[in-house]
């Protein structure tokens, strides 16, 4: 069953009450003080302030700043005295990419008749192609609205209709159809179907020549500023199809650009964007092709998953695993922003790093590891589509069926301690079983993401666990701050993403008080340690999408 199968489940989201959570004497399990002492704020910073350093020139996989990261990150395991993480007795699981840079600014053109509007490369529309390739072009192809794009057939929903637009490029809207039935489309929560990556993967199936997603602020979740940054060089997986069947060209392109080319077409977009929201929509041809020439620089490299291990106590269930994992990659060296060109990603993801090396460092310091085995998987090549934790899932070091659970950190809280925990996907498994006891300890409480319409599930490496069956758990900081004023935890997180994510303004800050991460941290070395020792498996919800999947791996 692939994840597309999996996609009607993924919506539906049920989530019943819990069958047989985990023993309560597992979730009170007493965790061995001298690992909690071992998470200290000065230790998180020391981690941060390195991995952030412009010295790192921002983290780019297959630069020099890569060597840097899994140098320092392998000298720190070492340092802690883990056993390397891979069966081959490194440290390192090498991830082969393909990094494809577009070198010539192509203008995208749209003709109608005589009529021909020019797109200028970066400002009005941003393109490339994942095909492993010299070049990609758009020859004359037609443009066709097809709305969201969606095809779920759960909700009786296809945007597509039966209308052939193999050849042709497919113009199609960002997140999913907003409709007033919340029992559709997971109500005001972003589902995968909103996904960029679903877009492009819709392209593919319908053999589409070229994908362009209109961009909209508040609908992708993110400034087009983020999107420009996907001109610097983009990394994949290099597949044994060379990616030759996806789409030749895939892109956005900024609203204003998409309001005229439907004014070119004779159409109006909101009328149509209005249109797309309603299950009688079926694609509009818009009269007017596209052209563009795409020149490429290829590179082939082996980035690097930096893995630790700590080998479980008990003789049969040190062959089972609970795996940390934090991606150290980040975006290098790019577009001058006030200035600054390195982006030195200190919150995304220095700080998620340090959390992993400060956990490893706690499991270390246990007198008796735990029954079963810890593994710490520092991830590359996350901002290149979560590429190191999807090469770790397609070729796990340690069989996934004896892989209990993922907990993912990306980004931990910077503004000190908060009453909550905001977890991303809370629902989805007995793995909140874990972390609502620990928090419980902590006199604290879980909450949903405050953002469920950005989708955040499905944008960090916990999703490709998630995708192979491996309960996954993607804890955020809580959003309610101790000690601060009403509204402060929700202000610093538009400031941040207006102001610093994935731009080089990334940076420590002033303000930052990791002592709210060391709550974070201890909460999550419980959640871990307790179900290292656990009786049994943690499980999906019932009626969760992944569930699927767990129970076919798990069955021999
Ligand atoms: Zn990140």
């Amino acid at each position: 069953m692939n994840f597309r199968q999996v996609l009607p489940l993924l919506i539906a989201g049920a989530c019943s009450a819990p069958a047989d959570t985990p023993a309560a004497s597992m979730l009170s399990l007493p965790v061995p003080a001298e690992a909690v002492a071992a998470i200290d704020t000065a230790t998180i910073m020391r981690h941060i302030r390195v991995l952030s350093h412009d010295s790192l020139m921002g983290r780019q996989p297959g630069t020099a700043g890569e060597d840097k990261a899994v140098r320092y990150i392998e000298s720190e395991y070492k340092a802690l005295g883990l056993a390397p993480g891979n069966t081959d007795g490194t440290y390192i699981q090498k991830v082969p990419l393909v990094g494809i840079t577009v070198k010539n600014s192509p203008t995208l053109t749209f003709r109608k008749g005589s009529t021909s509007k020019a797109l200028k490369w970066r400002d009005d529309y941003v393109a490339w192609t994942k095909r492993v390739s010299p070049g990609a072009s758009l020859d004359s192809s037609e443009l066709v609205f097809v709305g969201y794009g969606v095809e779920a057939p759960e909700f009786n929903w296809d945007d597509f209709k039966g209308v052939d637009v193999a050849g042709k490029t497919i113009v199609v809207l960002v997140n999913d159809p907003p409709l007033a039935d919340t029992s559709k489309f997971g109500g005001p929560r972003m589902t995968y179907y909103g996904r960029w990556t679903y877009k492009y993967e819709q392209g593919q199936k319908h053999k589409a020549a070229g994908v362009l997603i209109v961009h909209e602020t508040e609908r992708a979740g993110y400034p087009f500023g983020v999107v420009q940054g996907k001109t610097a060089e983009q990394f994949d997986l290099i597949t044994p199809d060379r990616n030759i069947t996806r789409s030749s060209v895939e892109g956005w392109i900024t609203l204003d650009q998409a309001r005229s080319l439907f004014t070119m077409a004779g159409q109006n977009f909101d009328s149509l964007k209005a249109r797309a929201a309603t299950p009688e929509f079926k694609p509009v041809p818009l009269g007017v092709t596209a052209h563009l020439r795409i020149e490429n620089t290829l590179r082939m490299i082996d980035s690097r998953n930096v893995v630790a291990k700590l080998e479980g106590s008990d003789a049969k269930l040190k062959d089972e695993y609970v795996v940390y994992s934090a991606h150290w990659d980040h975006f290098g060296v790019g577009e001058k922003i006030n200035g600054d060109s390195i982006y030195n990603g200190a919150y995304d993801n220095a700080s998620g790093v340090a959390g992993l090396l400060n956990l490893a460092k706690a499991f270390k310091a246990m007198k008796t590891p735990p029954k079963r085995s810890i593994l710490f998987v520092a991830l590359t090549a996350e901002e290149q589509g979560l590429l190191g934790s999807q090469y770790y899932a397609v070729t796990p070091i340690y069989p996934l069926a004896k892989t209990l659970a993922n907990i993912n950190m990306d980004e931990i809280v910077q503004w000190g301690p908060t009453k909550d925990l905001t977890v991303v996907g809370l629902g989805n498994s007995e793995l909140d079983d874990y972390a609502r006891a620990a928090a419980d300890e902590q006199g604290r409480v879980l909450k949903p993401d405050a953002e469920p319409e950005k989708g955040f599930y499905y944008r960090s490496d916990h999703f490709n666990f998630a995708k192979v069956g491996v309960p996954a758990f993607y804890p955020e900081g809580g959003i309610d701050f101790i000690g601060k004023p009403e509204g402060f935890g929700r202000k610093k997180r538009d400031e941040y993403t207006e102001q610093d994510y994935h731009k080089p303004q990334d940076e420590i800050k002033p303000d930052w008080d990791m002592t709210g991460a060391v709550k974070d941290l201890d909460l999550f070395l419980a959640m871990g340690y307790r179900i290292a020792n656990a009786a049994k498996f943690p499980e999906w919800r019932a009626g969760n999408e992944f569930k699927a999947i767990r129970d076919k791996s798990l069955t021999p």
